[in-house]
């Protein structure tokens, strides 16, 4: 039996890019974005009430990893890249239909938009169903996960005189807390497990429409080099 399912909206995201994002929600409580309606839910009457809950489930398709095939182990990037398991035991991007879910807090409810922030989602992600978070059965204090036990080690973030100047610049002009995303972005190691930074190698990636470069001079340091205006990419 199949069973077909369309939109009720698409996030406006600060990531423009899946590299950089976060592994999970919350991890960057600066990574802000938009959820916009698309009719007939962007009225006022879907949402009504929604004011009174901090945070929902939004339920979306991986729209960039979507793949006929399905597959039945990956490897996740958690234990390194380099350990197969079973795609159900995973929050894995490559998946039977392609569904994710993430708990995002929701900062203000109008209309036609959702303004949501700690998200982990790509700008464009088509979102399935929003569903408000219910603290007393969504919190489980006696959940396990000993593959995933604890949220990853942050590393340092350093700055160059120059790049905290142009990071300060850019969050002016954006309105946002930019340097702040992209320390709590960045803190993470967006760097695959298996690869070596060597200080030479230079790693970049969008936030909004901004190029972060950076580099390892240490394994464990990452040293911001610039935050300058994004060269527009093809579409
Ligand atoms: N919290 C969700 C879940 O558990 O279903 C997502 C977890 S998944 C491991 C998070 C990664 O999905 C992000 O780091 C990003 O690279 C990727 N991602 C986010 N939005 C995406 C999209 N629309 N299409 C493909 N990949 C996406």
């Amino acid at each position: 039996m199949q069973h077909s399912v369309s939109p009720i909206g698409y996030v406006r995201s600060c990531f423009k890019e899946k590299f950089a994002i976060p592994r999970q929600p919350s991890l960057a409580p600066a990574a802000r974005g938009v959820l916009e309606l698309l009719p007939p839910f962007d009225k006022g009457d879907a949402v009504a009430g929604l004011e009174q809950v901090s945070h929902v489930w939004l339920l979306f398709l991986f729209h960039q990893a979507l793949e006929s095939t399905p597959r039945l182990k990956v490897r996740p990037p958690r234990l390194g890249g380099n350990r197969m398991v079973g795609v159900f035991a995973t929050r894995a991007t490559h998946r039977p239909n392609g569904i994710g879910q993430s708990v995002v807090r929701l900062d203000r409810v109008e209309a036609d938009r959702l303004f949501i922030s700690g998200i982990d989602l790509l700008d464009g992600t088509p979102v399935l169903d929003i569903k408000p978070y219910v603290p007393y059965a969504d919190a489980l204090p006696d959940a396990r996960n000993d593959m995933a036990a604890d949220a990853p080690t942050l590393i340092e973030v350093q700055w160059t005189e120059s790049g905290l100047l142009q990071a300060h610049r850019e969050a002016l002009r954006l309105g946002e807390p930019l340097l702040e995303l992209i320390e709590q972005c960045l803190a993470q190691d967006p760097r695959p497990a298996y690869q070596k930074p060597e200080p030479e190698r230079r790693y970049g990636a969008q936030f909004w429409d901004v190029d972060v470069r950076w580099h390892y001079p240490a394994p464990d340091t990452i040293r911001v080099l610039e935050v300058i205006p994004a060269t527009p990419r093809p579409t």
